[in-house]
């Protein structure tokens, strides 16, 4: 599950006769959740990072427990639905760099560098050849230029909003124009320019290499304070960076006109290296993610055996285990985008992320999405739904948006329901562990989601109800935000929103769902990082312009955080 969001709540608490500690088929139901856990969260599948092979063992195991309860492989290749994950920009072998440079009377030295520890190319290059000579602080057509990052670190130093990777941006883009064919950038003075290559950065390519070289290896190559001329013989070459993974999809076909989906991703963040880890040691350890998400993926197994001895045959049913949730719901968006079945014949979804860490003594369980339909109240207190389920406490939300994949369908206008138990101090962290799951409390989520579908099939199609968007919280390291839920799929230039929450900036300042943030103040929106390290930059109150675009058509609004 994505952080940054909080779930406004609203209590119902519910009594009866409990079916955990007698019946059969409910310690059936506990062990075969139990198994299921202990299989998805063992070391051996290194945390389920997509694109894997940890992803991989886990996707065979979802099918072969889908074949087993006899549902059909509904995805594009059997069972599974591939998808490719945008990494965005990488620096593939190709890309080489070799400086020379004569130190005396026939005397040359030539050093071949290492790629990202001695230079690097920055993402929006151009690709193609840097030849020639440079001298430091002369500028000559047709020939690279070494550009002093000091100078213009000097020369800015007095504005607290300089953008130093923003002016390289700007600088770059019209240097052909001025005759040069490719430029160095590097910085000789004290000055940190914290400039690294970040292949997640969607600037438009430009039309000249552009790079940037470490200034100890001119230093060293010089060996005199004038560091002076200096030939470059190098390639550029990028590309995109991409991995795929696959959605899991197993279907019951009733011959029914509406087809229920229930949903719950099995990624997760394998070692942490898609920084969205909350683990702070340095060596790498596996996330085993077995509340986030093994807890949920199992309770859908668990379900898909139930109605697949259901006798109600009102709705077909669509079994999904995606991937790529914690990456930005990448397997969802991809199913809602390219469906296995007609999109329009869905009648609602039902998603289960972090089921498995029930507070004992609460005995709480969260359901989002409640406000997607009017009809969601009758069937949650619904008799079908409580029966059996001894103090289960269940808050709710109204919102159909939210950190995870109920979110794509609800962007689809299909009413959505969200089971979620709660964050804890093992969130995306290695410590997330199959002991600390509760199988009891796991059970009662199960018996309730059967109830809500089994009080749903006597309802024909559910009616879809628009919500506020979920309230996107600012987190610590922002003392302000937007109010735009991001698209983390997006792979152009700026950040697109897929939501725009009521009331806050950016809905003040114009902004719509679909919309495209360029800039904000002086700062280029280049990537999700730009994106959150410009927020960094503002505190509550302030005023700036925004430029955001929507289809062909630019905007500047003012804003005001
Ligand atoms: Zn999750």
């Amino acid at each position: 599950m994505k952080s940054r969001f909080c779930l406004p709540l609203l209590l119902i608490t519910l009594s009866g006769c409990t079916i955990i500690n007698n019946s059969t088929s409910t310690k059936k139901l506990e062990s075969g959740l139990r198994e299921h856990v202990a299989f998805l969260a063992d070391d051996k599948l290194e945390g389920r990072r997509t694109g894997t092979a940890g992803e991989k063992l886990a996707m065979s195991y979802i099918a072969q427990q889908f074949q087993k309860i006899g549902l059909e492989p509904k995805g594009t290749d059997q069972y599974y639905q591939s998808f490719l994950v945008n990494e965005g920009i990488e620096m593939k072998e190709g890309t080489t760099l070799t400086i020379s440079k004569s130190v005396s009377e026939g005397t040359v030295v030539t050093k071949k560098l290492n790629i990202s520890k001695d230079f690097f190319a920055f993402p929006y290059s151009a690709n193609g050849p840097v030849t020639g000579t440079a001298t430091t602080g002369l500028h000559e057509v047709g020939l690279p230029r070494l550009m002093d990052i000091n100078e213009v670190l000097e020369d800015n130093a007095s504005n607290p909003h300089f953008d130093l990777a923003g002016y390289i941006y700007e600088y770059s883009k019209n240097a052909k124009s001025k005759g040069a064919t490719s430029l160095i950038w590097y910085n000789p003075g004290k000055k940190e320019d914290k400039l690294v290559f970040n292949g997640k950065d969607k600037s438009p390519t430009i039309d000249i290499p552009v790079l940037y070289v470490s200034n100890a290896v001119l230093n060293e190559m010089a060996k005199e304070d004038e560091l002076g001329t200096f030939s470059f013989n190098g390639m550029v070459q990028l590309g995109e960076k991409k991995r795929s993974g696959a959605n899991v999809i197993g279907a019951i076909n009733n011959n029914a006109a509406t087809t229920v989906v229930i949903g719950a991703h099995f990624d997760h963040l394998g070692y942490g290296e898609d920084g969205n880890s909350r683990y702070e040691k340095k060596e790498p350890a596996i996330h085993n993610g077995a509340d986030d998400n093994a807890s949920g993926t199992a309770a859908l197994i668990e379900l898909s055996r139930i109605l697949k001895r259901s006798t109600s045959k009102t709705n077909n049913y669509l079994f999904i285990a995606f991937s790529g949730e914690e990456l930005g719901l990448y397997g969802s968006k991809h199913f809602t985008d390219h469906p296995t079945v007609e999109l329009s014949t869905v009648n609602y979804m039902i998603n289960m992320d972090m089921v498995g860490r029930m507070n004992d003594s609460t005995r709480s369980v969260t359901i989002g999405g409640f406000g997607t339909s009017p009809t969601w109240a009758s069937l949650i207190n619904k008799p079908s739904a409580t029966k059996n389920q001894k103090n289960l406490t269940i808050k709710i939300d109204s919102s159909g948006s939210g950190p995870s994949d109920h979110t794509s369908f609800y962007r689809k206008n299909i009413p959505v329901l969200f089971y979620f138990t709660g964050l804890h101090t093992d969130y995306h962290k290695p410590s997330d562990d199959a002991d600390k799951i509760n199988y009891k409390g796991m059970a009662q989520i199960v018996s309730h989601v059967n109830g809500v579908v089994k009080g749903a099939n006597e309802k024909g199609r559910l009616a879809f109800l628009k919500t506020r968007e979920a309230q996107t919280t600012t987190t610590a390291r922002f003392s302000v935000s937007m109010g735009i839920m991001p698209d983390y799929t997006y792979s152009g230039n700026g950040v697109r929103a897929d939501g725009v929450t009521e009331g806050r900036a950016a809905q003040q300042a114009g902004i719509k769902a679909g919309d495209i943030v360029l800039q904000i103040g002086d700062y280029r929106i280049s990537s999700m990082e730009s994106y959150m390290q410009t927020l960094g930059k503002f505190k509550k109150g302030d005023k700036t312009k925004v430029v955001y675009q929507r289809g062909a058509e630019q905007f500047t609004a003012e804003i005001q955080f």
